[in-house]
């Protein structure tokens, strides 16, 4: 699958908020958006009052980009939603928290999507026991899920642990074993669950136009 691999600083900058998505980065002094929290570009021009279809597209983008991902697979995952039961937005953020990489950087043990997603590709993650090297594998409830390294890493990840649970909080529907690096789905994640709100309605109305 491929990546946006432009600056993601730059994303954080467009969109007028700062999504977290350099890590340790983000909450340093050198975060780009506490420097400079406006537009990227020389003559950037900010709209008094943003259109609607400005304000539906944004909102999509933004959460494409949280999420790592690109227009392409973010759409399929939009397909999916809407033949779930119920409401489509909701069941879109849902797909969207279960993906394997979002779960891995909701156990704490990495500073980012983006290292939670190395380490899947990598091969470190197991559900069940069994390797899961996709980062986009939806968990289920009931899974457990382990991150499997040798000892020196292990306790770098330990740290990075304890460094996330400063400013982050523990996701409700996770169980953590910080000592076995293993975390069992107690249940599904839900919109209350997210890191940053979510306008999800924007999302269904600009892609069923
Ligand atoms: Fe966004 Fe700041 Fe993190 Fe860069 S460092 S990705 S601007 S939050």
């Amino acid at each position: 699958m491929g990546r946006n691999l432009g600056s993601k600083c730059k994303l954080c900058r467009r969109d007028g908020m700062k999504l977290f998505l350099k890590g340790t980065r983000c909450s340093m002094e050198k975060c780009a958006f506490s420097k400079r929290p406006t537009p990227p570009g020389m003559h950037t021009r900010v709209s008094s009052k943003p259109s609607y279809y400005s304000l539906q597209l944004r909102e999509k983008q933004r959460v494409k980009w949280m999420y790592g991902m690109l227009e392409k697979q973010f759409r399929r995952f939009f397909q999916v939603a809407t033949k779930t039961k119920g409401a489509t937005g909701r069941a879109l953020l849902q797909l969207l928290e279960r993906r394997i990489d979002n779960v891995i950087f909701r156990m704490l043990f990495t500073t980012s999507r983006e290292s939670a997603r190395q380490m899947v590709l990598h091969g470190f993650v197991f559900v069940n026991g069994k390797r899961v090297n996709i980062p986009s594998y939806l968990i289920s409830a009931g899974q457990t899920i382990e991150i499997k390294v040798k000892d020196n890493t292990k306790k770098a990840l330990k740290e990075t642990y304890d460094a996330n649970t400063k400013d982050r909080s523990i996701a409700g529907w996770l169980e953590i074993d910080k000592e076995e690096l293993r975390a069992k789905i107690t249940r599904l994640p839900e919109k209350e669950d997210l890191i940053l709100p979510v306008n999800e309605q924007l999302i269904v109305e600009l892609y069923s136009k």
